[in-house]
């Protein structure tokens, strides 16, 4: 499980705190999945800190009527799933997989 220290994250490479890990490519040269994969976090762990997310939340349902109009403007499904990689290319769910599938 991911540290969140009084709304701060410990990074597992370095040991210093942040609100989200947007440090790593540069500072560890590591995708999010790499680390999450070295450190044994599931897909599903954000690396931003509960504060934020809480933060972010609330604010983007604050101007949703601000924020909809332009996600229908993007909507565009067919486009977006074709970059998306198939989930069995995923560093982090190869590591899954092979735990709960030996
Ligand atoms: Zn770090």
């Amino acid at each position: 499980m991911l540290d969140d220290t009084d709304g701060w994250l410990i990074c597992h490479e370095c040991g210093h705190t942040y609100l989200h890990l947007t440090h790593l490519a540069q500072t560890h040269d590591m995708l999010s999945e790499t680390y999450r994969a070295a450190h044994g976090l599931p897909l599903g762990v954000p690396l931003v800190a509960a504060s934020v997310q809480t933060r972010t939340r609330t604010q983007w349902h604050a101007h949703a009527d601000l924020h909809m109009p332009a996600l229908e403007e993007q909507w565009k499904p067919n486009t977006a799933q074709k970059g998306n990689r198939p989930r069995s290319q995923w560093t982090s769910c190869d590591e899954q997989d092979s735990l709960t599938n030996p």
